[in-house]
């Protein structure tokens, strides 16, 4: 797939992940909860992999829980805080350009008698820490901000509003969905208690994803999935051991440097006359324009037979402009001219 360019959406399972994870679908298919040893080999194979994640984000391996991806993560964040709060119902905060698993997870606790705020962007889609320690409010529970922007790239000041929420003594959870692997994260410095990150954003396998719950022993999150008490008894369910295999091989093998496929965009896109969205604090990889005109957007599409989406990949199954787009005041009209084109991720230093 040469004319990829939807990385944002989804990568490919990168060859030394795929080698890692076969051994783990036919030798060793051993259910990883069985006390003999070949469960064992596999419950360890499993603790290895949980081990790369902590220590990628600062975190205790105890403290991350495999989950099926990032939805899941983000929907066992929001619901398993919010349905401990089922009778007194609570408060959340968080903003109008999230993913849509969160919007709609949010409105679904809206429906159902919790009070959420949702801050909307600046123009270039960032959210202002101010508006967020504006919006609190004395059962304000949970504050929910993502990391990096999968439309638009802009990256969020995290660092601000953990220390906001720190503060106020509320949680704070964060969608790192496209910003783990690629930034820096540390837990602890960015005061985060909630983290949602997803395998096949950084080359691994779809259907895995992990949620690192701070003091997850001691955590009183509701789960979803209740099962056999797998995963501190959060997350029920056989812990699918190629893919948490695949996960933290995908994690270790990440990328350092830019692919080639950087350079030929860079050298196609300067031709053209367009609108750079998304801000200055941005990742290099999402690269968000709304060209000048249909001419334009003519040329660019029909030049070159992209594999790119209008809005995220999400959008365009239901065929609606994005709300990101909207949230950052474009018109309909800029909307339809406006496209992610997304570069194979890989770790961007500072
Ligand atoms: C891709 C993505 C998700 C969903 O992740 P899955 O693992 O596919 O469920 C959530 N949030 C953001 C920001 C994403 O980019």
């Amino acid at each position: 797939m040469n004319n990829y360019y939807d990385y944002a959406a989804s990568t490919p399972v990168s060859d030394l992940v795929l080698d890692a994870m076969h051994p783990w679908m036919q030798l060793s298919f051993a259910n990883p909860s069985a006390a003999h040893t070949e469960g064992q080999k596999a419950s360890k194979a499993i603790e290895e992999s949980r081990m790369i994640i902590a220590e990628k984000i600062g975190a205790m391996p105890s403290e991350i829980i495999f989950t099926s991806g990032a939805s899941e993560a983000n929907n066992m964040a929001l619901k398993g805080l919010a349905f401990q709060y089922l009778n007194e119902k609570c408060h959340i905060i968080t903003s109008s350009i999230e993913h849509k698993c969160i919007l709609n997870t949010c409105y679904f606790l809206e429906d159902i008698g919790f009070e959420i705020t949702y801050i909307p962007p600046n123009k270039n889609g960032e959210i202002s820490p101010e508006l967020v320690r504006k919006a609190i409010r004395d059962n304000t529970k949970l504050i929910s901000i993502h990391h990096v922007n999968n439309e638009l790239g802009s990256i969020q000041p995290i660092e601000a509003i953990g220390e906001i929420a720190f503060e106020n003594n509320i949680v704070f959870h964060t969608d790192s969905a496209q910003g783990f692997c690629k930034l820096n994260i540390d837990v602890d410095d960015m005061n985060i208690d909630m983290l949602s990150l997803s395998g096949h954003k950084i080359y691994g396998p779809k259907g895995i994803g992990a949620l690192y719950v701070r003091n997850a022993r001691e955590s009183e999150l509701v789960p979803l999935i209740h099962g056999g008490g797998q995963e501190l008894g959060i997350r029920g369910g056989t812990s699918p051991t190629p893919l948490i295999v695949g996960l933290g091989v995908a994690v270790l093998n990440f990328p350092q440097k830019k692919s080639d496929k950087h350079l030929y965009f860079e050298n196609v896109i300067k031709n053209f006359n367009f609108i750079h969205n998304g801000g200055n604090d941005n990742l290099s990889t999402i690269c968000n324009v709304t060209f000048s005109d249909d001419k334009e957007v003519k040329r660019f599409t029909n030049d070159y037979p992209w594999y790119i989406s209008q809005g995220s990949a999400c959008n365009s199954i239901s065929n609606i402009a994005s709300h990101v787009l909207f949230n950052i005041g474009l018109t309909e009209d800029e909307a339809r001219r406006t496209f992610r084109i997304s570069l194979p991720p890989y770790y961007i230093t500072s």
